[in-house]
Protein backbone atom coordinates (compact mmCIF):
# COMPACT_ATOMS: atom_id res chain seq x y z
CA UNK A 1 0.00 0.00 0.00
CA UNK A 2 0.85 3.34 -0.75
CA UNK A 3 1.88 5.60 2.17
CA UNK A 4 1.52 9.06 0.83
CA UNK A 5 -2.47 10.29 1.04
CA UNK A 6 -1.99 13.54 0.14
CA UNK A 7 -5.02 13.79 -2.49
CA UNK A 8 -6.98 11.81 -0.01
CA UNK A 9 -6.62 14.12 2.52
CA UNK A 10 -7.07 17.47 0.59
CA UNK A 11 -10.56 15.86 -1.29
CA UNK A 12 -13.45 17.08 0.80
CA UNK A 13 -17.36 16.34 0.00
CA UNK A 14 -17.90 19.02 -2.37
CA UNK A 15 -14.59 20.51 -2.69
CA UNK A 16 -14.69 21.45 -6.62
CA UNK A 17 -17.86 22.44 -7.33
CA UNK A 18 -16.55 24.17 -10.88
CA UNK A 19 -15.20 21.09 -11.86
CA UNK A 20 -18.14 18.93 -11.80
CA UNK A 21 -20.41 21.79 -13.07
CA UNK A 22 -17.87 21.43 -16.22
CA UNK A 23 -18.15 17.88 -16.75
CA UNK A 24 -21.80 18.31 -17.38
CA UNK A 25 -24.94 16.65 -16.67
CA UNK A 26 -23.99 13.19 -15.81
CA UNK A 27 -23.80 13.82 -12.35
CA UNK A 28 -27.14 15.19 -10.43
CA UNK A 29 -25.93 18.15 -8.47
CA UNK A 30 -27.74 20.05 -5.45
CA UNK A 31 -26.91 23.33 -4.30
CA UNK A 32 -27.49 24.36 -0.76
CA UNK A 33 -27.32 27.85 0.50
CA UNK A 34 -24.86 28.46 3.49
CA UNK A 35 -25.79 31.98 5.77
CA UNK A 36 -23.20 33.86 7.39
CA UNK A 37 -23.61 35.33 11.24
CA UNK A 38 -21.90 38.40 9.04
CA UNK A 39 -25.11 37.86 6.48
CA UNK A 40 -22.94 35.97 3.79
CA UNK A 41 -25.08 33.97 1.51
CA UNK A 42 -22.79 30.93 -0.11
CA UNK A 43 -24.23 29.01 -2.85
CA UNK A 44 -22.33 25.83 -2.49
CA UNK A 45 -23.14 22.60 -5.12
CA UNK A 46 -22.87 19.07 -3.94
CA UNK A 47 -23.55 15.69 -5.93
CA UNK A 48 -26.84 14.69 -5.18
CA UNK A 49 -26.17 11.69 -3.21
CA UNK A 50 -23.80 13.55 -1.13
CA UNK A 51 -24.73 14.18 2.71
CA UNK A 52 -25.28 18.14 3.10
CA UNK A 53 -23.70 19.10 6.21
CA UNK A 54 -25.21 21.35 8.47
CA UNK A 55 -22.70 24.02 8.76
CA UNK A 56 -19.74 25.35 6.28
CA UNK A 57 -16.91 27.50 6.67
CA UNK A 58 -18.18 30.81 4.82
CA UNK A 59 -15.53 31.25 1.91
CA UNK A 60 -15.87 34.98 2.39
CA UNK A 61 -15.08 35.49 6.02
CA UNK A 62 -14.17 31.99 7.45
CA UNK A 63 -16.91 31.82 9.84
CA UNK A 64 -19.40 29.23 10.05
CA UNK A 65 -22.34 28.93 8.35
CA UNK A 66 -25.50 27.30 8.44
CA UNK A 67 -28.33 26.37 6.34
CA UNK A 68 -31.04 28.49 8.64
CA UNK A 69 -30.50 32.13 7.15
CA UNK A 70 -32.58 33.50 10.43
CA UNK A 71 -29.90 31.47 12.98
CA UNK A 72 -26.32 31.53 11.14
CA UNK A 73 -24.19 29.99 14.03
CA UNK A 74 -21.90 32.28 16.37
CA UNK A 75 -18.05 32.76 15.35
CA UNK A 76 -17.10 31.29 18.72
CA UNK A 77 -13.52 30.58 16.76
CA UNK A 78 -12.84 34.06 15.86
CA UNK A 79 -13.35 35.60 19.69
CA UNK A 80 -10.63 34.00 21.31
CA UNK A 81 -8.20 34.83 18.58
CA UNK A 82 -9.19 38.49 18.26
CA UNK A 83 -8.77 38.21 22.05
CA UNK A 84 -5.32 36.70 22.39
CA UNK A 85 -4.55 39.21 19.53
CA UNK A 86 -5.81 42.53 21.86
CA UNK A 87 -3.59 40.65 24.74
CA UNK A 88 -0.45 40.68 22.24
CA UNK A 89 -1.10 44.19 21.46
CA UNK A 90 -1.45 45.29 25.07
CA UNK A 91 1.55 43.33 25.91
CA UNK A 92 3.16 45.13 23.08
CA UNK A 93 2.46 48.52 24.09
CA UNK A 94 2.72 48.02 27.62
CA UNK A 95 6.63 46.58 27.07
CA UNK A 96 6.82 50.16 25.04
CA UNK A 97 6.06 51.92 27.37
CA UNK A 98 8.06 50.34 29.57
CA UNK A 99 11.25 50.61 27.35
CA UNK A 100 10.25 53.99 26.74
CA UNK A 101 10.41 54.61 30.54
CA UNK A 102 13.12 52.62 31.16
CA UNK A 103 14.84 55.04 28.57
CA UNK A 104 13.59 58.52 30.03
CA UNK A 105 15.16 57.28 33.56
CA UNK A 106 18.44 56.46 31.78
CA UNK A 107 18.29 59.27 30.24
CA UNK A 108 17.88 61.55 33.54
CA UNK A 109 20.25 59.63 35.28
CA UNK A 110 23.17 59.81 32.64
CA UNK A 111 21.78 63.63 32.68
CA UNK A 112 22.61 63.63 36.36
CA UNK A 113 25.65 61.91 36.06
CA UNK A 114 26.51 64.84 33.41
CA UNK A 115 25.26 67.26 35.57
CA UNK A 116 27.36 65.98 38.41
CA UNK A 117 30.62 65.32 36.77
CA UNK A 118 30.39 69.16 34.73
CA UNK A 119 29.58 70.75 38.11
ZN1 LIG B 1 -19.26 35.23 5.86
Amino acid sequence: MAGGGNAIRGSRVGAGPMGEAERGEAAPRQTVTYFCSHGHRSVVTFAIEAAVPESWDCPKCGLPASLDSENPPPAPKIEPYKTHLAYVKERRSETEAADILDEAVALLRSRRKAGEIIF
